[in-house]
């Protein structure tokens, strides 16, 4: 389904990010795959290469203009083109009640998931341009768009809302372009971005709300990476040339029972 295209990863060493990439590999993408950890992110590209994909990993820290320039430039250059962009690279960050919640920490939480989500579209954009067109996509969450309750999370949920803001405004953007935008939402996933998560003080807050039974399409508990990566490929690919700023949510429908 990807035959010919390259795809341009963040956060590719490790749940999401690592899924997608295996999965658009399989369908013919050369995958350029960014992450900060070299050790996990070199064990994906040896998965991929050793399965007959091509791929290439570059260290990429999404907070830093320059780190992101490099790397859309050394993966550019590597494959020659640029047709699809996956801003997937985030973190929990620290999750503390409001009045506890220092302000380096909110920072952190901003800078990685929504500015480093600039960052790319930035970096990768004139190249998308150059191909003719391409299709961005963005992990935002149901985190801070259809589910407000987990405690401590208001540096999180803010980033995860404003991704979807973003994906809305350049899709408006670069239309003309033939570019598309579009988000996807996760439930939980089984991934590690849970243990390094700092919860602080949270307990206090007591807003967690328990997921009521449901039916077992809905509310069947976590999703793997592949979940999101099949969801990824679809909008990754000219399956969904009529689809553009939208978000998807990949929580097998638990959101809608809060
Ligand atoms: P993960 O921790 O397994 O993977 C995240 C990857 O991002 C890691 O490899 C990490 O090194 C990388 N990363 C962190 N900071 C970075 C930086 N500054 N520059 C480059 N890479 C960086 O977690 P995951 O669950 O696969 O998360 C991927 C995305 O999915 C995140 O944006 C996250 O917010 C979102 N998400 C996850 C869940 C879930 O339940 N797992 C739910 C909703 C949304």
């Amino acid at each position: 389904m990807l035959d010919g295209k390259v795809a341009l990863i963040t956060g590719a060493a490790s749940g999401i990010g690592a899924g997608t990439a295996r999965r658009f590999a399989q369908e013919g993408a050369r995958v350029i795959l960014a992450d900060v950890q070299d050790g996990e992110g070199q064990q994906v590209l040896d998965e991929i290469t050793g399965g007959g994909g091509q791929a290439l990993y570059v260290h990429c820290d999404v907070s830093d203009a320059d780190s992101v320039r490099e790397a859309v430039e050394t993966g550019v250059r590597e494959f020659g083109r640029l047709d699809i962009v996956f801003a997937n690279a985030g973190i929990n960050g620290v999750w503390a009640p409001i009045d506890e919640l220092q302000p380096e920490e909110w920072d952190q939480t901003i800078a990685i998931n929504l500015r480093g989500t600039y960052l790319t579209v930035h970096f990768a954009v004139p190249h998308l341009k150059r191909a003719g067109g391409g299709s961005i996509i963005v992990t935002s969450s149901v985190n801070g768009n259809r589910t407000f309750s987990s405690p401590g999370a208001s540096a999180y949920s803010t980033s995860k809302a404003g991704q979807v803001a973003f994906t809305r405004m350049i899709a408006l953007e670069l239309g003309r372009d033939g570019i598309r935008c579009n988000a996807v939402c996760p439930g939980l996933i089984h991934t590690n971005i849970e243990e390094r998560t700092e919860h602080r003080d949270t307990e206090k807050l007591g807003i967690e709300v328990e997921l009521p039974e449901g039916s077992p399409a809905l509310n069947e508990g976590e999703g793997e990476p592949v979940d999101v990566a099949d969801t990824c490929l679809f909008l990754a690919s000219d399956l969904s040339r009529h689809v553009s700023g939208v978000e998807i949510y990949v929580d097998g429908g638990a959101s809608l029972l809060r």
